[in-house]
């Protein structure tokens, strides 16, 4: 993926600027459809085109100030991107709608945090990212691919190639030891054993489980367990981590602690980082943060400027 990076002004860099493209050139020259949609995105200062190949766009303000860029260059993907998802669940008569039309874009390598209150949708919602549910209608795409429209192999191996799962519980196997465990995805990749050590030594030593390889779940305390479970989720370079409330059976200073090692991630990997939670400190952590209720986004806001 190649990222073109077009200076706009600090006041331009809120979030929420949307613009369409003016013009449109393909690469072979011809000019093909205008009116796609484009977001300026918060941080990177960059402008960014949802559809390959864009031309030229402009930002169209509240104010009616147009600002025109050259996007030639520009063949920036999300990360994810849902256009009207909804999911409700069947129990013989009973329906549950829980998502009911959520729209979203992800840049990469954002650290977001979906919250809301128990049975909001948020475990629904980052199952439907992750290919480990179905959306009932909409759209979902992550790195432009569409998820309804890939074969289950061709999603499988997505999963396994790009997307990285932190769960609650950890959901470590007990009868292996931590290294084994974090591993496990290389294994499942056909890396090689010294690949595969080689790979997870490292990480350990960046997340600060550096001698702790050879001890089994049971032997680490919940804060370990936990970075094991992030080492495995990042072990093979994924683009996105998706963790479902990885805090929440931590207490306030290990999960303080995971979090900055989280963090320390996304910044030197590049890696998108989106959270469900209910954790006050994860929130707070969040450079944006998306608040869901039955079902729905009400609101979604940029917390704040990351550096670069
Ligand atoms: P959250 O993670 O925010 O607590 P969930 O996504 O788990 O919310 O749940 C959203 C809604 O969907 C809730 O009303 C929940 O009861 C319902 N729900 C979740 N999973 C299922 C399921 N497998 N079968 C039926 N209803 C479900
Ligand atoms: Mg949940």
């Amino acid at each position: 993926m190649r990222r073109s990076r077009i200076p706009i002004d600090n006041n331009q860099a809120e979030r929420g600027l949307r613009g369409v493209v003016v013009g449109r050139k393909n690469h072979d020259g011809s000019r093909s459809r205008r009116g796609t949609e484009v977001a300026v995105l918060p941080r990177s200062r960059t402008t960014s085109c949802t559809d390959r190949f864009c031309a030229t766009a402009y930002t169209a303000r509240s104010d009616g100030i147009r600002r025109y860029h050259d996007l030639e260059d520009d063949m920036t993907e999300w990360a994810v991107e849902l256009k009207d998802v909804k999911k409700v669940y069947r129990t013989g008569p009973i329906e549950v709608p829980a998502l009911r039309g959520i729209s979203l874009r992800v840049a990469p390598g954002e650290f977001l945090a979906i919250a809301g209150p128990s049975g909001s949708g948020k475990t629904t919602l980052l199952n439907i990212i992750g290919g480990l549910d179905r959306a009932e209608s909409g759209e979902v795409l992550v790195e432009g691919k569409n998820l309804q429209l890939l074969s289950s192999g061709d999603l499988a191996r997505l999963r396994l190639q790009r997307l990285g799962f932190v769960f609650q519980a950890y959901n470590l196997l007990p009868v292996l030891t931590a290294l084994e465990n974090a591993e496990f995805t290389l294994l499942l990749q056909g890396v090689h054993v010294e690949q595969r050590k080689e790979r997870v030594q490292k990480l350990f030593s960046e997340i600060g489980l550096a001698g702790l390889e050879h001890r089994r779940p049971g032997e680490l305390s919940g804060g370990q367990q936990q970075r094991v479970a992030v080492a495995r989720a990042m072990v093979t370079g994924p683009a996105l981590i998706l963790a479902d409330e990885p805090t929440a059976n931590l207490d306030s200073v290990t999960a303080t602690a995971l979090l900055e090692v989280m963090e320390q991630l996304n910044r030197a990997h590049g890696t998108t980082f989106v959270y469900a939670t209910h954790d006050p400190q994860v929130m707070e952590r969040a450079r944006r943060l998306i608040s869901l209720r039955d079902g729905q986004i009400v609101s979604d806001v940029a917390l704040a400027d990351a550096a670069p």
